[in-house]
């Protein structure tokens, strides 16, 4: 077997999981986008990927995501979704479509003005920590509100979502109230009515934990290892 095929077999299967999750949870299969994260793969199985029809790539660090870009950037839409030192923003911006981990308003500040040089409004999720674990990066939830009142007169940046990294734990239901917390936070987010926060999306759900952050509201799921672990 090839590589593509077992990425369309690996693809299948996850599409068997996502389409019962919707099923439970009421929602349409459209509503929900995979993003192929493949921090742990080379440029070759991000073409088999695109090739199989996965238009969404992750990748999480900035020096080993510039050759992959380089190489497949014109195909695809493509996220970051690591954390993002301020001096790497120049290389980011313009390249990634999306920035799912905004997280302070120092790269707040720098993103728009990357922005503001490049004439681009750069779409951007909120990375909330949600579980409040001191080893994860995200805005705490107490400081959300005066993020976005210290944000909204920046014209280059735009919160279209939230993002959220659950727990690693064995039982995925044990990430159930993270996943509905981020959704809280979209709910009450919108209803501030902030001119540059209007959350449509929400970034939540890996490998282990994907069908969870769907039956929770899920729009973009990040999947590495359940899709493309090396074999
Ligand atoms: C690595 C990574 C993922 C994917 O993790 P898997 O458990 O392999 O699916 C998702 N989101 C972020 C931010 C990551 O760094």
């Amino acid at each position: 077997m090839t590589q593509q095929q077992l990425l369309k077999e690996r693809l299948d299967q996850i599409e068997q999981r996502i389409a019962a999750a919707c099923k439970r949870a009421g929602r349409e299969r459209s509503e929900v986008k995979i993003i192929a994260v493949t921090k742990y793969v080379d440029e070759t199985t991000i073409g088999d990927l695109l090739e199989i029809g996965v238009d969404h790539i992750g990748e999480n660090r900035v020096q080993d995501a510039l050759p992959k870009y380089e190489k497949w950037g014109d195909r695809g839409v493509w996220h970051f979704i690591g954390h993002l030192q301020t001096n790497k923003v120049k290389e980011v911006i313009g390249r990634f479509a999306y920035i799912h981990s905004l997280d302070r308003l120092s790269l707040a500040e720098a993103i728009n003005k990357r922005g503001e040089a490049l004439d681009l409004v750069v779409p951007c999720f909120l990375q909330v920590n949600i579980s409040g674990e001191e080893t994860k990066f995200g805005l705490s939830p107490n400081d959300v509100l005066a993020f976005l009142r210290e944000t909204s007169n920046m014209r280059h940046i735009r919160i279209a979502g939230l993002m959220t990294m659950a727990p690693h734990v064995e039982n995925p239901e044990e990430t159930r109230p993270v996943f509905q917390g981020l959704r809280e936070w979209k709910e009450r987010i919108n209803e501030w009515d902030f001119p540059h926060a209007n959350i449509t999306e929400l970034s939540m759900g890996m490998s282990n934990d994907f069908e969870v952050a769907i039956e929770e509201g899920a729009t973009y799921i990040r999947l590495g290892s359940v899709l493309v672990k090396p074999v």
